[in-house]
């Protein structure tokens, strides 16, 4: 057989090993891996550095719009730029939707704005408070492939809190309907002190403290285990939940429960907030004292999977407002997040950007793996190169790792045997990517 594409002498990423091996593709999928020298029409040689899994960043938010404000990333830019970082797939949210008579419209409108990216993408469903019974909820947005609703415990002010009697009808037919609960965790009673006053940066973190998260994320994991859900919480921001949660429900993880925590949660702390640029850093939720900093790292095994909540604005929005309510929420960060991570963590990190997020999402064994059969999204990366951070693929005009120094590169990006990147240059083609749809996942 004559393969498309052989990647030569890299070390071959599989389950948790690394092999010294040729990888080939052909018809977009993997078709061998092997210490021979088999027959392929194009060779790129990897020279030892490590052959990857694509990435996949499991929380995005492409040309979101929200209030008066709409993320600087559309799905072409942020796609590009995620490619860059080694991001082969990505999955994005649908706006919120309160009915199931929604849900069609809404997926639709994400779909056309998503058909420009450049790598695969999957979709969230996501709900606000919906009147509509739970099983029918689920049921549309699994035949439309959405098999994980996305939900909001806060935002009761603008109508997009689910209450806790909707989410245990959610968490008690997750398993067998197989789908996620996707869960924005902050409690909304303590929030909401604050989310009308005039908060300035600097006391962001105070107007949201972690004592929102801890108590929210503590309750709905109680709430998963007494009905054996498949819940899978978001953007965890501080150590104290993740070693709370490590301490109390170490049994129930990657079972019964999920937690995703995001790059600039193990990097920044709140101290940005109070700097004469801290607007440039505001997002939801915030950043956190330097003990909690120092704790989620402690902590790292209680995250499963890393998300970049990906949501930048340029900085004229950012410095427009006084107050956070008149601030847009939200920063950039899916090009880097792998680096970043595998700077503090080493080659650990991989599963979590990879197998972990596959199979928490209904994308295994097609994505996040090295199988035959797989997908052929393949990351080449070298391990080794230290470089700083310094410009970037976004449509963003700043960035808030600009200047950080890290330790591994991605050379080159492969989706479906096809560059995307080439040894840094981008060879991509706009609407190469397609929506995946996910079937029933059972944790
Ligand atoms: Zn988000």
């Amino acid at each position: 057989m004559m393969f498309d594409l052989a990647i030569k002498n890299g070390l071959v990423y599989r389950k948790g090993e690394f092999l010294n091996a040729n990888l080939y593709i052909k018809n977009g999928k993997i078709a061998a891996i092997s210490e021979e020298k088999l027959e392929a029409s194009q060779e790129y040689d990897a020279y030892f550095k490590w052959v990857l899994p694509g990435f996949i960043d499991p929380h995005v938010h492409f040309h979101l719009t929200v209030a008066n404000w709409t993320s600087v990333d559309d799905f072409y830019t942020g796609s590009v730029s995620a490619a860059f970082g080694g991001v082969t797939t990505f999955i994005d949210f649908i706006d919120p939707v309160s009915s199931i008579g929604e849900l069609k419209k809404a997926f639709d409108r994400r779909i056309s704005l998503a058909r420009r990216s450049v790598v695969d993408y999957a979709l969230h469903s996501t709900i606000a408070n919906p009147k509509d019974p739970a099983e029918r909820i689920a049921e549309k947005s699994k035949e439309l492939g959405m098999s994980s609703i996305k939900l909001f415990t806060t935002y009761s002010s603008t109508g997009r809190r689910t209450f806790d009697a909707y989410i245990d009808d959610l968490l008690a037919i997750s398993r067998s309907m197989g789908f996620v609960v996707v869960a924005h965790a902050e409690n909304d009673e303590i929030i909401k002190r604050f989310e009308e006053k005039e908060v300035p940066p600097k006391d962001h973190s105070k107007a949201r403290p972690t004592i929102a998260e801890l108590s929210e994320v503590v309750k709905l994991a109680q709430m998963s285990v007494y009905r054996e859900g498949q819940l899978y919480i978001v953007h965890v921001s501080s150590g104290f939940t993740a070693r709370e949660v490590l301490e109390r429900f170490s049994d129930a993880l990657g079972y019964t429960l999920a937690l995703e925590s995001c790059p600039h949660y193990f990097y920044l702390n709140d101290l940005y907030f109070a700097k004469g640029n801290g607007r440039l850093f505001l997002m939801t939720p915030p950043l956190r004292s330097e003990e909690e900093v120092e704790t989620l790292r402690e902590n790292f095994d209680a995250v499963y999977t890393i998300g970049t909540d990906h949501c930048p604005f340029n900085k004229s929005e950012k410095l427009s407002g006084r107050f956070t309510k008149e601030i847009p929420q939200g920063i950039g960060g899916v090009e880097f997040s792998f680096v970043l991570m595998y700077t503090l963590f080493g080659e650990k990190v991989i599963d979590k950007f990879t197998e972990n997020v596959a199979k928490a999402y209904g994308l295994y064994p097609k994505k996040g793996t090295l199988e035959i059969g797989s997908d052929a999204d393949v990351v080449i990366f070298d391990p080794d190169v230290e470089w700083v951070i310094k410009g970037h693929h976004s449509a963003s005009d700043y960035n808030v790792y600009e200047g950080f120094e890290v330790r591994g590169k991605v050379v080159s990006t492969i989706s479906r045997g096809e560059f995307v990147v080439k040894d840094g240059e981008f060879v991509g083609k706009e609407g190469h990517g397609e929506y995946l749809e996910r079937k029933e996942i059972h944790w």
